[in-house]
């Protein structure tokens, strides 16, 4: 009987060992094939790292996003994901970085607080703005000095560009896209208003221009003047803000009469050396990272 419980306790503590040993390669085959997956991701956001802008924290996103697009060079890829393209416009919002000052970004993914004025807004000499319109008129300090004397010159070289609309405050803004929404519906208004907070007329940096006195922004880009703008615009520091063919990245349709103040050295080295760029790919290629000042 002894020798029979012997038998049996031995063969029971053969199968335990039996179980554990293939319990332990179980989870060692599976740890293995977690780290494989680990390093297959790594390789994979491995071409992303060399872009400048890179991030750690959205390499998942990357990857995702050059799935979907592989027309797209690496860097490319980065700078549409920081932008937050692979989100789409309005999906996932925060508050832009007012500390940017004259290079602050306010698109479809940041916005500004409804509180948001800027500091040093002046009044447009209404010599360089269309008729009437006197509470459009104000931009911030630097940029209104700079309008009025590419305003100035453009009238000295008979292809006027007058200011039609400047500042806009958010609730001002609120009232525009209310509007455009209720007489054209949410996907069209979208396309050629800024929902509140996410208008860049509200950082005082923006103006939108004409040829007349009359006010013709509309139709700006059959004009000699758009055309002097072309090629003048940089000098004082202003960008056309949302230019033909970038839509997808603007969130607008084409305005050739919307420009941006940047400042010369930014505006000059956007027309020079990032001509195929718009100010928000621009801005997570040089100007995003902490610490930059213009
Ligand atoms: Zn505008």
């Amino acid at each position: 009987m002894i020798i029979i419980n012997n038998k049996k306790r031995l063969i029971i503590i053969i199968f335990l060992i039996l179980i554990a040993l293939i319990l332990f390669s179980i989870t060692k085959i599976y740890e293995r094939k977690l780290s494989n997956k680990e390093i297959q991701t790594i390789n994979n956001y491995e071409p992303f790292k060399k872009a400048k802008n890179f991030k750690q924290e959205n390499s998942e996103r990357y990857i995702r996003y050059y799935e979907k697009n592989k027309n797209l060079d690496y860097e490319e890829i980065v700078t549409h994901v920081n932008i937050g393209l692979d989100y789409g416009f309005y999906n996932y919002i925060t508050n832009s970085d007012i500390s940017k000052n004259n290079l602050i970004l306010v698109n479809k993914f940041l916005k500004l607080n409804k509180n948001y004025v800027p500091k040093n807004l002046e009044e447009i000499n209404s010599k360089y703005f269309i008729n009437g319109n006197k509470n459009v008129r104000l931009l911030k300090k630097e940029a209104k000095e700079a309008f009025e004397k590419l305003s100035n010159d453009s009238i000295k070289n008979n292809t006027p560009v007058y200011g039609q609309s400047a500042y806009r405050g958010y609730e001002k803004q609120e009232i525009l896209y209310n509007k455009a929404k209720n007489e054209y519906g949410q996907s069209i208004a979208d396309s050629d208003t800024a929902r509140e907070g996410h208008s860049e007329h509200q950082t005082g940096l923006s103006i939108d221009v004409s040829s007349n006195k009359q006010g013709n922004m509309l139709t700006f880009d059959r004009t000699s003047s758009f055309y002097w703008m072309q090629n003048n615009a940089h000098k004082y520091g202003f960008i056309l803000r949302y230019p033909k063919g970038k839509e997808h990245i603007t969130g607008y349709t084409y305005e050739s009469w919307h420009y941006r103040y940047v400042g010369k050295k930014i505006a000059k080295d956007m027309y020079n050396n990032y001509s195929n760029l718009t100010f928000d790919e621009y801005y997570y290629k040089f100007i995003e990272k902490k610490g930059y000042k213009s």
